[in-house]
């Protein structure tokens, strides 16, 4: 095998690589940002849409240009590459061209790159279009250096993860999958596990008799802020939590308001159809034979951590267990309330649904709709310990990797890490915005640091046995 030594000349030579691209780096992310690659109606040749198909088709072309090798597969997802594959398998890194829409509120144009102090500021800068450039300026670096790779490497561009990660799925159906591969889409340092993913739904039983309908939240994965009802009622008040209307005579219209978030991260959050259960049971509103069914919604919305309903869990590699009730809805007279729960590894969604169906008794019915079980990579994991490594050499930091409650493309693999590049941690001045809110911000300097990362690290992941 080679011996890649990564010692002062060569951490100054990448330095000095990614230093004097920078200006090259800029404008290809503009060519990219220019591409408005939200995701359309299917076309011939265009299985996402034509701008996501146009998103590709740039991003191969400044793989070209950089001569790198480049493929298309069947316009869902493309790949530039270098080094030779002699069928030893491969690395890889996988990112993605298409965006979600820019939205409202946009100081200017969201499709024009515009730069300021150090940022860079348009749809997709760091979501993932500048992530994708990086990636081609990596391979592009093992290739100008000429040192003799012992795997190939390939540069993997996504069309289609906001939006149902098609792309990725038929890569995975298709293509042999690489021997490790890290996902420049997510935080740094490192991602070595993420929770797994369940969606239920809890669908009453009853037949409604006091209260008629209940309406809330926008989507099973976040935490509601506004939930409303309509009950039947002689006299009902407002409290600082749920206003009480009259609607007609008999009935009340019940609004709350309450603190969203993503159903990830549901610390410091306030279920807005939690405070109309409350309210609801709290007034004696449900007939007896309704009853039982809020009594399990006040169960699921008591705690975030599931303790109400007993699917609290932990462990050593996962923060807690959550459980949220993102939305209900009704429809000819039955109540759907989803629940989101994101576990770790010392429970299993069976138990899950097995709590569950306990909990509600004759109350709900649950239905499963998906369960992605959690992914964990060991932290003596050697392609885990050559990420790390590779970030606290170029960082000075001593940082670790961490796990989180979300879903990255690392998880569609066998063995697999998101790597970088956003630093939450560093302050970033207010004109700055998030990943899919406006004025969406990277800084300059931030991504010729993680190109440096993301060379050390495929040099170091070329050592490996696998
Ligand atoms: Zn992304």
């Amino acid at each position: 095998m080679n011996t890649i030594s990564i010692d002062e000349n060569r951490l100054s030579d990448i330095s000095r690589f990614a230093e004097t691209h920078e200006r090259d780096i800029v404008r290809d992310i503009a060519r990219l940002v220019r591409i408005p690659s939200v995701e359309g109606p299917a076309e011939p040749d265009a299985p996402f849409g034509i701008e996501s198909k146009r998103a590709l088709d740039c991003a191969l072309q400044i793989a070209a240009e950089l001569g790198l090798g480049t493929v298309n597969c069947e316009n869902k997802i493309a790949y530039a590459s270098v080094g030779e594959d002699r069928g030893q398998g491969y690395l890889a890194t996988i990112t993605h061209v298409d965006v979600v829409p820019a939205g409202d509120g946009w100081s200017e144009d969201p499709f024009t790159l515009r730069e300021r102090e150090g940022f860079l500021i348009g749809r997709g800068v760091m979501d993932d279009k500048g992530p994708s450039v990086l990636c081609l300026y990596a391979l592009k670096y093992l290739k100008d250096s000429g040192i003799p790779l012992r795997y190939p490497v390939r540069a993997l561009l996504g069309s289609n993860e906001e939006t149902g990660m098609g792309d990725l799925e038929h890569y995975i159906a298709n293509y042999p999958a690489p021997l490790f591969c890290f996902s420049p889409d997510a935080d740094f340092p490192l991602i070595h596990g993420e929770k797994g993913i369940y969606h239920g739904r809890l669908i009453s039983r009853h037949t409604p008799i006091n209260v008629l309908e209940m309406t809330g939240g926008v989507a099973p994965n976040a935490v509601p802020a506004k939930a409303s009802a309509l009950v039947r009622a002689e006299t009902l008040h407002s409290t600082d939590a749920v206003s009480a209307e009259p609607a007609e005579p008999g009935l009340w219209r019940l609004s709350a308001v309450g603190i969203s978030g993503h159903a990830s991260m549901p610390e410091g959050t306030v279920n807005a159809i939690g405070r109309i259960v409350d309210y609801v049971l709290e007034n004696n509103i449900p007939a007896a034979e309704e009853l039982p069914y809020f009594r399990f919604l006040q169960k699921l919305h008591a705690a975030t951590d599931g303790s109400g309903l007993g699917l609290q869990s932990a462990d050593d590699c996962f923060t807690p267990l959550t459980a949220v009730g993102g939305k209900i809805s009704t429809e000819d007279g039955v109540f759907t309330q989803t629940i989101d729960c994101r576990y770790g590894i010392s429970t299993s969604g069976e138990r899950i649904t097995a709590l569950l169906r306990e909990a509600a008794g004759d109350a709900a019915e649950i239905l499963v709709d998906a369960d992605n079980v959690p992914f964990y990579l060991t932290l003596d994991n050697p392609a885990i310990q050559a990420c790390i490594e590779s970030y606290n050499l170029i960082t000075g930091e001593n940082a670790r990797p961490f796990t989180i409650g979300g879903g990255t493309y690392a998880r569609h693999f066998p063995n697999a890490a998101a790597f970088g590049p956003e630093h939450p941690e560093r302050p970033a001045p207010d004109f700055a915005g998030p990943i899919h809110g406006i004025d969406e911000a990277a800084r300059l300097s931030d991504f010729i640091e993680a190109l440096k990362i993301y060379i050390v690290a495929l040099l170091r992941l070329e050592e490996l046995d696998f």
